[in-house]
């Protein structure tokens, strides 16, 4: 941790990813670049931890993952202070995400037998005499790359998950967070030394370009949906399936029946905590026009006394990115000319590596600031006539990952018509926390689920069995089938399926 570089931009420097503080430029580690060889090695031994893993069985790998989970919790305030170091977030931000990573390690080791372990299923009143027997089985390698905004949740979505479901996995972290991935996986080999069940390749993006053609079974991305396409594409030259988990642009919908202060509470944190670096961050907002003079005023007051600085007691730390803050500042700028005003905040607001938090009102939908994730503290405040305009409004854009619903009487109503994978009624993104829920997206959001029962099966096939359990009573799937037995087969299906009730 001694030289200091260019704040925050990753570097290569005799074959090792160099790692650096986005604010102080503190060198913060350095990580060998995998080559395509390394690559190969790592899934083909990966291969072989996977055998031995998936011999553990649920209660093995249960244990297994609950001291991990333990030894994360024991060593938390660590594990913070080197995310912060890192990625520049507040330690109170770093703790947040990393105590939600920790539930859902424990919520798949607990789960998964429940889940994926084999049950007797119905069988056919045609097939009466078989059992049926559906079980779920690990894919074996998964090849998980993950983001740098929330280095320790946004992967552990997929790891947990997938190592619960009995895989192996090789995780490509972000060339900007290598060094929390790296802390992430050398615990996980303190507490599973016999086989490399969880391996990590490090490098910039064409490490993970390689990560998807080196024979994985399943790739499981989060990222921008740029990439996720270019992930996609790869992985289609050898049919390797995908789960997707990509940028968003949610909406706050805050009816004019809502708790005006938990309202704009949730609409500033949802907003600008993390420095506004969230997938699931809220990005605009929709006020029923009753209460928009009211909403706008609160929300204003809070995120005005809002601490910006590269300190960990801060609320909002630096962009950790630095080629995100001409988006940010584009988006601001783009606001301002179509009519927008600022009424905190603005262009001035942007002071790299800071951005303080920046609330737009009368942006027109089309600008960018509306439909383009903008991944910074900034917030559109846009009045509408009612709920259903707030709803036609909050789906007009090509994502669909969270948002949030702010009444108290429609919540649940709304929220079904919000065309997005998940939805927070009277508060902000509280899903992402709830091990039991699925986590994904829809449209540019992308495809299939972290978290919950479905993210679970998400990293396994699924096994169908059918076990013979006595003699057939009127064979149909033979050559000895006779003509008598096709006409009682036959009445046997009107009887069941004749009838239009
Ligand atoms: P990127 O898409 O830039 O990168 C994501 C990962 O993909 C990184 O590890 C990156 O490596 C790697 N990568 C880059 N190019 C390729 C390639 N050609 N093939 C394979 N892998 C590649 O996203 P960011 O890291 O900037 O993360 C921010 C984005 O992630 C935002 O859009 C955000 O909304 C989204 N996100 C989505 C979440 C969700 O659950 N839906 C959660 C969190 C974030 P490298 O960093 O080395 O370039």
């Amino acid at each position: 941790m001694t030289a200091t570089r260019t704040p925050g931009v990753p570097a290569i420097d005799e074959g090792s990813l160099i790692s650096t503080n986005p604010a102080s430029g503190d060198e913060v580690g350095r990580f060998p670049v995998a080559s395509a060889d390394h690559l190969t090695g790592a899934v083909a031994a990966a291969r072989d931890a996977a055998a031995w893993w998936a011999g553990l069985g649920f209660a093995g790998r249960r244990k297994r993952l609950l001291a991990y989970r333990s030894v994360l919790t024991n060593r938390l305030a660590e594990l913070a202070e080197l995310m912060h170091h890192e990625g520049g977030k507040p330690t109170a931000d770093a703790l947040v995400e990393a105590i939600a990573a920790i539930d859902h390690i424990a919520w798949a080791a607990h789960r998964a037998r429940k889940v994926l372990g084999r049950r007797r299923v119905g069988s056919s009143i045609l097939l009466k005499e078989h059992a049926a027997y559906l079980e779920y089985l690990p894919f074996g390698v998964i090849g998980v790359i993950g983001p740098w905004n929330y280095p320790v949740l946004t992967p552990m979505g997929s790891i947990a998950y997938a190592l619960a479901a009995g895989n192996a996995v090789v995780f490509k972290p972000s060339e900007y967070t290598p060094a929390v991935g790296q802390w992430l996986v050398d615990r996980f080999a303190e507490v599973v030394p016999e086989q490399p069940v969880l391996q990590i390749v490090h490098g910039m993006g064409e490490v993970g370009g390689l990560l998807c053609r080196a024979g994985v079974d399943k790739i499981a991305f989060t990222g921008s949906t740029a990439t996720g396409k270019k992930v996609m594409a790869a992985a289609a030259e050898t049919l390797t399936p995908v789960l997707l988990e990509c940028g968003g642009k949610d909406a706050m919908i805050v009816a004019a029946d809502a708790d005006l202060d938990a309202a704009a509470a949730a609409c500033v944190w949802g907003g600008l905590t993390n420095a506004g670096q969230t997938c699931v961050g809220i990005e605009r907002v929709y006020v029923a026009e009753q209460v928009f003079d009211q909403f706008l005023g609160r929300v204003v007051a809070r995120a005005a006394k809002l601490k910006v600085g590269a300190d960990g007691g801060a609320d909002i730390g630096p962009i950790t990115m630095p080629a995100q803050i001409d988006i940010i500042r584009r988006h601001i700028e783009d606001a301002l000319t179509r009519g927008g005003r600022a009424v905190l905040g603005g262009a001035e607001a942007v002071q790299p590596p800071f951005v303080s938090p920046t609330i737009l009102v009368d942006v027109p939908e089309d600008a960018a600031a509306i439909q383009e994730e903008t991944f910074g503290p900034t917030l559109t405040v846009t009045r509408v006539r009612d709920a259903a305009e707030a709803v036609r409004l909050t789906n007009g854009t090509g994502y669909g990952l969270g948002g949030a619903i702010f009444s108290k009487t429609q919540g649940l109503q709304l929220a079904r018509q919000v065309r997005s994978g998940m939805t927070s009624v009277n508060s902000a993104l509280t899903f992402a926390g709830m091990p039991s829920l699925p986590f994904g997206g829809v449209g540019g959001s992308g495809f299939g689920r972290i978290h919950g029962a479905d993210g679970l099966r998400e990293f396994t096939r699924p096994k169908a069995v059918v076990k013979r359990r006595g003699p057939t009573l009127l064979a149909a799937m033979t050559f000895d089938r006779t003509e008598k037995t096709m006409e009682q087969i036959v009445k046997v299906v009107r009887l069941v399926h004749g009838r239009s009730k």
